[in-house]
């Protein structure tokens, strides 16, 4: 990237961080209860890397500063080529992108947590690989609100079965919700997605089953509506173009 664009990446990112405080204002939510993820989907590791450091140099000496970024990619392959180029700086990396079963151990080598688990076949074949290594990885079920085809994710009506069944297998803890907003100018119909995502993970937050009590993240929301998301609980907002600018297509 050019240099002027990684001077940009900082002021983008302190932009974006400000939405999010006013959104959680707005809402009466507490300050730092959204977290703030970054989509790095083709954004090359020195964009990556500005962005970290600008965010450990705009926390560093607030003792009330917002938890620090989290990283999130797409692919597994982009995932596994960045991951040792950042563990200087640490952060906690979350996969965001459709897993396919012949990728599962290389994600589980780089993820600490997965927020694309929409079956419980694929929470299966990640329990066992965790089990069998000792490890516990964090999941989100990701729930297709809007019901587009071109959408990933559980269908809302098999949503809670489906968590309450990942949030009973051993080496996995179920951590919450994840969805893409419907793709619509009519912020209603998107906050209404958000506001579904809510209920399922309440339902199952509170429904007394095992493993069902830590569902509380709400992963949803992106550059272009992430106050909606806000406003309707979200506790992680995945921002990509906002921060490093239009992606190619
Ligand atoms: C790309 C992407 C984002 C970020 O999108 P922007 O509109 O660039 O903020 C968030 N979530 C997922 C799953 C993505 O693929």
């Amino acid at each position: 990237m050019s240099a002027e664009h990684l001077d940009d990446i900082g002021a983008r990112l302190a932009a974006a961080r400000a939405r999010v405080a006013a959104a959680e204002h707005d809402a009466h939510r507490a300050p730092g209860s959204a977290r703030l993820l970054l989509a790095t989907k083709t954004v090359p590791l020195d964009g990556v890397r500005s962005a970290l450091l600008a965010d450990a140099a705009a926390r560093a000496g607030d003792p009330a500063a917002p938890a620090p970024v989290l990283v999130g990619e797409n692919r597994v392959q982009e995932l596994v080529a960045k991951a040792p180029h950042l563990a200087d700086l640490a952060p906690e990396v979350h996969l965001i992108g459709p897993l396919q079963s012949n990728k599962v151990n290389q994600a589980l080598g780089v993820a600490g947590c997965v927020e694309t688990v929409d079956s419980v076949a694929l929470a299966e074949r990640l329990a066992t690989r965790c089990a069998a290594s000792g490890r516990v990885l964090d999941v989100l079920v990701q729930v297709n609100v809007s019901g587009e085809e071109t959408k990933h994710g559980a269908h809302p009506d098999a949503a809670v079965r489906t968590a309450l069944d990942v949030a009973a297998l051993d080496g996995l803890r179920l951590r919450g919700f994840m969805t893409v907003g419907a793709r619509s100018s009519d912020p209603a119909r998107v906050r209404a997605g958000y506001r579904l995502l809510r209920e399922i993970r309440d339902e199952v937050r509170d429904s007394g089953e095992p493993g069902a009590e830590g569902a509380i993240e709400l992963s949803m929301g992106m550059s272009g509506d992430l106050e909606l998301a806000v406003a309707e609980g979200a506790t992680i907002v995945r921002v990509g173009s906002a921060v490093f600018g239009a992606r190619p297509l």
